[in-house]
């Protein structure tokens, strides 16, 4: 490697050979040199502030909320608020399904809290709406034993009078209230994290879900279509500070192509680590059209798409201009629709290297696979989802169309091309969300057993987390293989996963990953 590129491909002769007198010489041991992995959707912004939450909703026992507590403590700077939410929440739910009593709320004060994390204050939100508050939250807030409570509140108190940190009604909501704004400078420290994040998981480049904020202050949007994106100044300024360690293709907005477009973003250009060139959209759908185990399952359909007419010209705008539509499509009308809307933009505008993406194509119908292939289209399939699916796949789709769920091998067979994607960092709070790490992710890929007809092999898995986004990104000439002249981003792992079973796939270690030539993560 050398200027951050690959200059020499081949035996350890030819390495040496064109190494010269001043090279850095590392003997991998027979360990598996791979492409930096990247990571085609993910949602940086998210993972930045959920750096601050303990994921508690899930937990059922007062120790484990600790324990999620402590977890974020040991990684956030001292000093900054802890927050989370909502404590009980699993079993409450539980029994407002089984249409019994909810069980009493968890016993957790400000002891417990302070326990977990003695030099943050801490706030967290409980399933019946009340507050717990450690020490220093309630010293921040100047809560004292002697203060009254709120009008239309309660401060819990012990038997001598001292407060719980158990705070009802008013006085939970203005303690919530005191929490500091997000502000860049806290979504750069979370991001850091995140950053972390991603190095250790080998992965050098993410296509991310992200907005221009002086765009959407001046939008009146229908829904919060943009809720999970990252705001692209977040990317500048860690590129500003020097601490941008992946690099990244933004996902901004297709709703205001124009004024993407007219901020002067143009497609296929790089501002440094930051390229632009795919447009984002959702149509949340779900199954629609008959047949259907159970028909009365109709999706929602509307939740984020503005009409059919609009998404169908925004499209076709979007790809005049010369950017690709990455939309979000779950259900087999969307899927129906999307395509029809692709096919009308590919006709009715000149010719072009297009790179149109489907996000999730869960449940495309068999014609829609076909038109999906016939296209070539990229489908961005995150394992995980597909995991999580499955207790409700076979009760709603029905044996018949469970077959074209989550379609992986007959989208390939079919001639789309298959990037593997986290989706991180997920929903937040779910008990299983959407795993980072690649080598995880293709092991799901490698190993599913739902419908395992549709597993991918560990080639396609590799290929789907490395050339197969590049392609989608218009960098398969600078990225996705180890090739003379490339980019040098690169991940070393501990053993070589062509050889080996998803569980041990699933184990391999991260040994270093290297982006440009800089080592940005090696185990000691
Ligand atoms: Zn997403």
């Amino acid at each position: 490697m050398r200027d951050g590129r690959i200059v020499a491909v081949g035996s350890d002769a030819d390495a040496l050979a064109a190494a010269g007198p001043g090279a850095e010489i590392v003997d991998l041991r027979g360990r598996l040199v791979l492409p930096g992995f990247i990571d085609g959707h993910t949602h940086l912004g998210n993972a930045a502030l959920w750096a601050f939450e303990a994921a508690v909703s899930g937990l059922r026992e007062p120790a484990a909320v600790v324990g999620a507590v402590a977890a974020v403590a040991a990684r956030i700077p001292r000093g900054l608020w802890i927050r989370g939410g909502d404590i009980g929440a699993a079993e409450a739910w539980e029994a407002d399904a089984r249409g019994a009593a909810r069980p009493p709320a968890m016993p957790l004060d400000r002891h417990a809290l302070d326990r977990a994390a003695p030099d943050h204050p801490v706030l967290l939100r409980r399933v019946d709406g009340a507050y717990v508050a450690n020490s220093q939250a309630l010293a921040r807030a100047r809560h004292t034993t002697e203060e009254p409570d709120a009008v239309g509140g309660r401060k819990e108190r012990d038997g001598t009078g001292r407060l719980t940190g158990v705070l009802h009604g008013r006085d939970g909501q203005q303690m919530a209230d005191l929490l500091p704004p997000t502000s860049l400078e806290l979504e750069i420290v979370g991001a850091r994290l995140a950053l972390e994040d991603l190095r250790r998981a080998g992965i050098t480049s993410i296509h991310d879900v992200a907005r221009l904020d002086a765009v959407s202050q001046r939008q009146l949007f229908h829904t919060h279509v943009e809720r999970s994106a990252t705001d692209l100044e977040l990317f500048r300024e860690l590129q500003r500070r020097g601490e941008l360690t992946a690099r990244v293709y933004a996902f901004l907005t297709l709703a205001v192509w124009r004024d993407i477009v007219a901020a002067g973003i143009r497609p296929r250009t790089d501002e440094g680590l930051i390229r632009y060139g795919a447009l984002k959209a959702f149509i949340d759908g779900y199954l629609m059209e008959k047949p259907a185990a159970d028909s009365g399952y109709a999706g929602d359909f509307t939740f984020r798409v503005v009409d059919e007419a609009t998404m169908a010209a925004d499209i076709a705008g979007a790809d005049a201009a010369g950017f690709d539509p990455v939309v979000h499509v779950t259900g087999d009308k969307g899927h129906r629709l999307l395509l029809d809307w692709f096919e009308a933009a590919i006709r009715t505008n000149a010719p072009r290297d297009r790179r149109f993406r489907v996000i999730h194509g869960w449940y495309p119908s068999a014609r829609e696979i076909g038109r999906i292939g016939a296209l070539s289209l990229t489908v961005d399939v995150t394992p995980q989802q597909q995991v999580n699916d499955v207790a409700s796949a076979d009760k709603r789709l029905g044996p018949e169309r469970a077959r074209s769920a989550h379609p992986w091998r007959s989208l390939v067979d079919a001639g789309a091309r298959i990037d593997l994607v986290s989706d991180w960092p997920g929903r937040f709070g779910d008990r299983r969300p959407n795993p980072l790490a690649p080598l995880e992710n293709i092991a799901l890929a490698v190993g599913r057993t739902w419908h395992p007809e549709q597993a991918l092999t560990v080639e396609e898995a590799i290929a789907a987390y490395t050339i197969a986004p590049a392609w989608a990104s218009y960098e398969e000439d600078r990225k996705g293989s180890v090739t003379l002249g490339k980019l040098a981003d690169l991940v070393v792992l501990s053993r070589d996963i062509l050889t080996l079973p998803a569980d041990e796939i699933r184990t391999t270690r991260v040994d270093m990953t290297i982006l440009g030539g800089r080592v940005v993560h090696r185990v000691a």
